[in-house]
């Protein structure tokens, strides 16, 4: 199978409001997204993409588009961590994006995967689609899906 893959990254604050440790508290971290993509490559005569499944340009304009820049800089709160919520609401005009799961690595990452998902769907009409997508936290944890 012939894919592409391109890496990202953004700063996010987020806290894991029951962790028994140290992720309860606020904090951040700088994550790393790879985006790889599945597709047929382009065979349009003169086409400026001839040859790729997609310019890798595209796929950072579409990944910035729809989630890098919305995540950049934001806290990532869980909508049920009531208190955090309302301690960012009481921040003028405060970078906060509200996520339907607690923030772990692994739901960030389906959380990503879906909004991806559908940015790429069959743009060319070449059956181009996210493949895989693997978000790191740090250097050494990261979580992968693969579809
Ligand atoms: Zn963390």
């Amino acid at each position: 199978m012939l894919t592409i893959t391109r890496k990202l990254e953004f700063d996010a604050g987020h806290r894991i409001p029951d962790h028994k440790s140290q992720c309860r508290n606020l904090h951040g971290h700088r994550y790393t997204l790879e985006i790889t993509l599945v597709g047929a490559v382009i065979e349009e005569e003169g086409s400026s993409d001839r040859g790729m499944i997609m310019d890798f340009s595209d796929v950072k304009a579409l990944a910035k588009q729809y989630l890098v820049d919305v995540w950049d800089h934001a806290f990532l709160v869980y909508a049920k961590d009531e208190k955090v919520r309302e301690f960012l609401q009481s921040l003028p005009g405060h970078k906060t994006v509200v996520i339907d799961s607690i923030p772990t690595v692994e739901n960030l990452a389906q959380t990503a995967f879906n909004i991806l998902k559908a940015a790429y769907q069959d743009r060319y009409g070449t059956g181009l689609r996210l493949h895989k997508l693997v978000l790191h936290e740090t250097p050494n944890c990261w979580a992968e899906i693969t579809e």
